[in-house]
């Protein structure tokens, strides 16, 4: 099959849908891989890697959308690629269909075949494409989180691992699930003392037994959050209820019980966040102050660790590009249960109906 990595053009988006490593396995099961010229200088991968690994490159992405078969891309093709979009073209990346009227109406006059990776899922239901993607958001909100809490940037000057002699900083996160537990893990390991809040009692079983004892479990209900957010010094918001808006764990009038500056990172804001005052910020200004609280939002976070998020997005996609790549996309989709739930669009047919419920269709 003949693939092609378009750059990508999205604002800010610096990731790559295929490393080096990627397209050599494309090749050497036979697959001619074309890569546009600079797709992967973002993520640290230059023309030079992708000629090296087999590729071809190519100057523009027109050429690229002309010649392949099927597309790997990281988000969804922006309007300046609707009309590349080929019928009978197969284009594997994030859509994110519910939440674009104009994408998804292109897609469905182009008649190519669209597989977006969120809604690829396992036997067990887990988001298998989104997974590194949180994984790498939750352990970046501590980095981030420990950054804002110097004094220079209006946070409490605490340092989260403490020193001898004076006691650890404190993280409350809230959400036990795959954001909630990477946080976790890394404040633990700075030496921070972590509380961590779960409505779901497994997810509080399994952290109480993987964790080291600084980190404490405990039931998310409004009562304890109350209690918790007099005393902590970073709070991590990582709560998520599949497909609906996240709810608002912190209050406004919760912000006036928290220290003067008290950094909140709020992952879920892609969400609509769990705090009432969360607004969805960007890596040039990632952060706003709201009651002497310092609020650090940002919607895309892997953007700003682009070569981890890269290897980390492909680490997971490869499998199924060459699986696509190896059957064609009906065998493959037909093989794979998992596979086949990231069919969207098929040569202009809706295929998933929470898209048609979206736009009331
Ligand atoms: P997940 O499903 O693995 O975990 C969510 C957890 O929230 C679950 O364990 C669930 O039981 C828990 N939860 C639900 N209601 C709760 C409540 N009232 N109190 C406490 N916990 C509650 O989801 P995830 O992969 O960890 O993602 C979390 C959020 O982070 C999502 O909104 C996701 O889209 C977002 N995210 C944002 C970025 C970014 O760049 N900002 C990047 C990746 C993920």
């Amino acid at each position: 099959m003949i693939v092609g990595i378009p750059k990508e053009i999205k604002n800010n988006e610096s990731r790559v849908s295929l490393t080096p490593a990627g397209v050599y396995e494309l090749v050497k099961n036979n697959h001619t891989v074309y890569v546009q010229t600079q797709a992967g200088i973002g993520s640290g991968f230059t023309d030079d890697h992708y000629l090296k690994a087999g590729a071809t490159i190519l100057d523009t992405i027109e050429e690229v959308y002309a010649i392949s078969e099927m597309i790997v891309k990281v988000k969804e093709p922006i309007a300046h690629e609707y009309k590349l979009v080929r019928a009978g073209q197969v284009l594997f990346t994030y859509f994110h269909f519910a939440s674009s009227k104009s994408l998804t109406e292109a897609m469905i006059k182009s008649k190519a075949v669209c597989i977006a990776y969120e809604t690829v899922e396992d036997d067990e239901g887990s988001l298998v494409l989104l997974t590194p993607m949180s994984e790498v958001a939750g352990r970046l909100a501590i980095q981030q989180g420990a950054k804002y809490l110097e004094k220079p940037v209006k946070g409490r000057g605490v340092l989260l691992g403490g020193v001898p002699g004076v006691a650890p900083g404190k993280v409350l996160v809230l959400g036990a699930g795959v954001v909630g537990i990477q946080a976790a893990k890394m404040a633990a390991g700075l030496g921070a003392h972590v509380t961590i809040m779960d409505v779901n009692m497994k997810r509080l079983r399994y952290v109480n037994d993987v964790m080291p004892p600084h980190v404490v479990t405990e039931f998310s209900n409004e009562f304890n959050i109350r209690k918790h957010i007099k005393t902590h010094d970073l709070i991590i918001g990582g709560v998520l209820l599949k497909g609906a808006k996240a709810p608002n764990l912190i209050t406004r009038d919760m912000l006036k019980e928290m220290r003067p500056g008290t950094v909140i990172v709020d992952v879920a804001v892609d969400q609509g966040g769990c705090v009432e005052t969360t607004r969805p910020t960007t890596h040039e200004d990632p952060i706003y102050i709201i009651d002497d609280v310092v609020h650090y939002s940002v919607a895309n976070m892997p953007g700003a660790v682009p070569y981890t998020s890269t290897v980390a997005l492909t680490n997971v996609t490869l499998p199924y590009v060459l699986r696509l790549a190896n059957q064609g996309w009906e065998t493959a989709c037909g093989n794979d249960p998992s596979l086949h739930k990231g069919l969207n669009i098929i040569d202009g047919k809706v295929m998933y109906h929470e898209i048609n419920e979206a736009f009331g269709w």
